[in-house]
Formats: structure tokens, C-alpha cells, sequence
């Protein structure tokens, strides 16, 4: 016996010899040297604890242990990053993607090939080259396969929609251990699962995706003191009732253990505005004033930035930290919804969560994508929280009256998420991932993380 899963599981020697022989990359069991380092991630809150990990370099490698889980009847998952940790897995088989980074432009197609461990900052560094541009989100140290098929809400997000609405094609393994490319034309309706439905039906090898011709933005973030968290809020409330849709913006209440600018408490509630317009400087300065009027600014970074520079807007942490990530769509802000959230986040409440963010939808995030998929396209804003382990969930519960009832499947991570998958789609659309799901998992393989149970 070389390692036993968490159900009592033997995995012998010698079928561990046989995945090795099939592998270009390398496994780790647990208690070898360099098993905990591999499984390191971003998200702290929990770590994946596995029987075996495979450190796959090829679509082979990834191939193979899929097979092996499937024969051994356990369950395989996958970690890119780590940015979108939910339940880890206690047992089973996990594949980790990191080495299979490779990413390549066509100019002329403005399409981007991007492998399963790519993160946006490469695909961001490749694209700008051209003159390009991909719907990455707001950090871009997180992982390209997993934001995009969990949807892909970014700083482009109501001018061009959601990442999954651009992709052309899908390279995966799917649980009987085949490689197929998945397109509008073979496997359809997998096309359409995926690109929402995220790691339920098989492990990504690559995407494939279109570009965007943005080259600059009139963009950055805005910074106020606690006191003016309330002013912010209600004029951006209104403000965003007016905004076109080449303007994506969003404010965060924060409490960062670090301080937000120079001579700032640490600790201490701070506002951030988060600006990106793809229209002319002038129109963006405009549009921006009545925002900057709401009081003076510890640090203003909004104006004219190369599109390479989009990380500068959320300003997201890049340390690995432990927090758990929740939300609730929203089908309007009106002003008692910002009264309602002030009193349980502002600068009177005593909230102590690093972070309560609402994100303005609309625009092409509303609009279904050219090649329909399984994102949710309800709701007008989406309001998230990052909370401490042991919090509970009050903010989104006593905001839910204006909730569409749905969540949104990228903004959930932490253990207590893992449930949570399935209220991020309508009934009609959660019944039809879960008839996929039985058409191409009927033995539900793929059930680490964020994932969706076979029904057919
Ligand atoms: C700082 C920060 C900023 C973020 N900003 C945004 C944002 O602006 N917009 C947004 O939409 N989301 C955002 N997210 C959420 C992020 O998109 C999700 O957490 C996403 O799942 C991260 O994917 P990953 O591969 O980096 O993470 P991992 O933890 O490695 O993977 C998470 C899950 O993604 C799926 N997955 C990953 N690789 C594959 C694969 N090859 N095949 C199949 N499934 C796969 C699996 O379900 C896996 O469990 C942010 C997260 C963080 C921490």
C-alpha cells in the first residue's frame, strides 16, 4: 500500500506504478517532500488534502489521472491558482495545472490560446503586444480557465459582457478519459455548460477566446476616508442610474490589515472607487466629477492608463490570505437598499469584514451572449463580502429583499461555498446543467469544488 484516502481506500503500489508510467509530470503523495508545497494556494481559508496529486505538464498527464480516479472510483479535481477554493479535497485525486502555461495571440483573428495554468497577467502582457485586450478580472494573478468558466466579471464587463461569452473553443478531458475539443458545432450542449457552469463536466487542457481591440482606458481607483463611505455610496447609487455602458465601475468598503494609503490606520474603514471607461478622457472626467466632488481623496488614480495597467483599478491583494468570499445578485440599488447596507457596513456599523464590495451589471452583462451559455444574466448589480472564517453570513441575508435570489458562482470561496454552486443559475438552467452533467459524469468524478450533481 502506498497511500489510503480519507474513506479507507487503498491505493497500491503497483497502480500507482502504472499512473507514474503513463505521466510525463511528476505525483505526489501525501508526506512526500514537495506534496504541501503543490497543493499551496492562494485562498488560505483551506487546503486540498488528496491521496494522490498529479503535476500534469501535457493533456496526457491530466488525461491519465482522470482515468486512474475513474477506475479507482475516486473523485479528481483541479488547482490552477487556488484564488477559488471551496470545500478542498479530503480524498481523491487532484490535478494541478500551474506547469501547462503556455499562451499565444493571433493578431489577425484576435484570438487567444491560453493552457489550463495560464493567468491573466500573461494573457493581459501578450495581448497589450497587439493592441489587444482580454475580459480578465480584477486580479490578474488569478487563474484564466477557472474565472472564465465560472463567468468572467470584469473592467470590461457591461462594454463586451462576460469572458465566457467570447470563447470559441475548449479543449477537455471529460470523465471517460477522452480529449475532445468541445466548439458552437461538437458537443454543444457541453459548449454551453461549460462556459458558466464551470468544473462540473471535466478538466479544461486549453481555451480558446476572442480578443478585445482596447488598448487604453480612462481608469483607476479613488480612495476616501471612512467618514465619506456614505456620501460615496448614495451618489454612485444615483450616478450609476445615469452611467453608458462603456463605463464599469464599483465601490468597496474596506478594513485591510494594511493601511490604504500613507498614514492611514490600518484597520480603519476606507471607500474605494473603482473606475474603468473605455470612452475619451474628457467623457471619462466628466462622468467622474460628481464623484470626485463627494470629498477630498486619499489617493486618486483615476485618468488616462494603458489597458496593462488594469490591475492599478481594484488594486487587489496579491499575498495569499485566508477569507471566505460570498454574494447575492441584486435586482436594483435604490436608496433604501444603500441605507439598508450602511447601516450594516458603514462607517457607523460595527462591521469588521475587509471587505464589502457592490459591482454595477447591466449594459452587455445583461444582454445574452452571440452563442447562449449558462451564465446568469438577471440582475443589476452584485454585491459581495469577504468575511473571517467564522462570520456569518448577516450582510447578504438582511440585503437579500433585493436580491434576484441568485448568486454569482466566481464570488464564492471557502468551505461553507461548496452548496452555494447551485444557487447561481435559475431552475430551468441549474436542471439543464444537471442533465449534462448525467450525459458526460453520470458517476459524478468531477465533484470537488464548485460542482453541480448529475440529475437526468
Ligand atoms: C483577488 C481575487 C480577485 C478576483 N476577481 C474576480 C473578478 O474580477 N471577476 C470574477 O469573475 N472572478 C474574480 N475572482 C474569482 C475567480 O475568478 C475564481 O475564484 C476562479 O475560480 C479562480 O480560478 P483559479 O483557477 O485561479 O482558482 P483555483 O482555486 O485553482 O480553481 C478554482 C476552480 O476553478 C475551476 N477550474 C480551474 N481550472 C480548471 C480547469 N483546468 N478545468 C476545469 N475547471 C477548472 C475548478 O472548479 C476549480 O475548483 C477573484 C478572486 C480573487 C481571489
Amino acid at each position: 500500500m502506498v497511500a489510503q484516502n480519507a474513506a479507507g481506500r487503498v491505493i497500491s503500489e503497483e497502480q500507482v506504478g502504472r499512473l507514474i508510467g503513463r505521466l510525463k509530470g511528476e505525483i505526489f503523495l501525501p508526506g512526500d517532500a514537495g506534496y504541501d508545497a503543490e497543493l499551496s494556494g492562494f485562498n488560505l481559508i483551506a487546503q486540498h488534502r488528496p491521496a494522490i496529486v498529479v503535476a500534469a505538464v501535457t493533456g496526457d498527464d491530466i488525461a491519465a489521472a482522470v482515468s486512474f480516479g475513474a477506475e479507482l472510483g475516486l473523485p479528481v479535481g483541479v488547482q490552477a491558482t487556488g484564488h477559488g477554493i471551496a470545500a478542498p479535497a479530503e480524498d481523491g485525486v487532484l490535478v494541478t495545472t500551474r506547469r501547462m502555461n503556455t499562451v499565444t495571440v493571433d493578431p489577425l483573428a484576435r484570438i487567444a490560446h491560453v493552457e489550463a495554468g495560464a493567468q491573466w497577467h500573461q494573457v493581459i502582457t501578450t495581448a497589450a503586444y497587439h493592441d489587444l485586450a482580454p475580459l480578465n478580472g480584477s486580479s490578474p494573478l488569478v487563474g484564466v480557465v477557472g474565472y472564465t468558466l465560472g463567468g468572467g466579471l470584469g473592467p470590461l464587463g457591461r462594454r463586451y459582457g462576460y469572458a465566457a461569452d467570447h470563447v470559441t473553443r475548449i479543449r477537455i478531458v471529460t470523465a471517460d478519459g477522452r480529449i475532445r475539443w468541445v466548439t458552437p458545432h461538437q458537443h454543444s450542449d457541453l459548449f454551453w455548460a461549460l462556459r458558466g457552469g464551470k468544473g462540473s463536466f471535466g478538466i479544461v487542457l486549453a481555451l480558446e477566446f476572442r480578443l478585445m481591440p482596447v488598448q487604453r482606458l480612462y481608469g483607476g481607483g479613488i480612495y476616501f476616508a471612512g467618514e465619506l463611505a456614505g456620501r460615496l455610496l448614495r451618489t454612485w447609487q444615483r450616478w450609476t442610474q445615469h452611467v453608458p455602458e462603456e463605463m464599469t465601475s464599483s465601490v468597496a468598503l474596506l478594513r485591510l490589515p494594511e493601511p490604504v494609503a500613507p498614514g492611514y490606520p490600518r484597520g480603519r474603514l476606507a471607500a474605494h472607487l473603482r473606475i474603468a471607461f473605455t470612452g475619451s478622457e474628457e467623457e471619462g472626467e466628466r462622468l467622474v466629477r460628481p464623484l470626485r466632488a463627494v470629498g477630498p481623496a486619499l489617493i486618486d488614480t483615476v485618468g488616462e492608463m494603458p489597458y496593462s495597467a488594469v490591475a492599478d483599478i481594484h488594486h487587489d491583494p496579491t499575498e495569499p490570505m485566508p477569507y471566505h468570499e460570498r454574494n447575492i445578485v441584486l435586482d436594483r440599488l435604490d436608496h433604501d437598499a444603500v441605507e439598508n447596507l450602511l447601516a450594516l457596513v458603514g462607517a457607523e456599523s460595527s462591521c469588521t469584514d475587509p471587505m464589502v464590495e457592490v459591482r454595477q451589471l447591466g449594459g452587455a452583462l445583461s444582454r445574452p451572449a452571440e452563442i447562449p451559455n449558462a451564465v446568469g444574466r438577471d440582475g443589476a448589480f452584485v454585491l459581495s463580502t469577504l468575511s473571517r472564517p467564522s462570520s456569518p453570513d448577516q450582510v447578504l441575508t438582511a440585503m437579500s429583499p433585493w436580491g434576484t435570489g441568485r448568486r454569482y458562482l466566481n464570488f464564492l470561496a471557502g468551505p461553507d461555498t461548496a452548496e452555494a454552486a447551485a444557487e447561481s443559475f435559475d431552475r430551468p438552467t441549474l436542471e439543464r446543467l444537471a442533465r449534462v452533467k448525467a450525459a458526460y459524469d453520470p458517476q459524478n468524478l468531477f465533484r470537488i469544488g464548485h460542482t453541480i450533481a448529475p440529475r437526468s
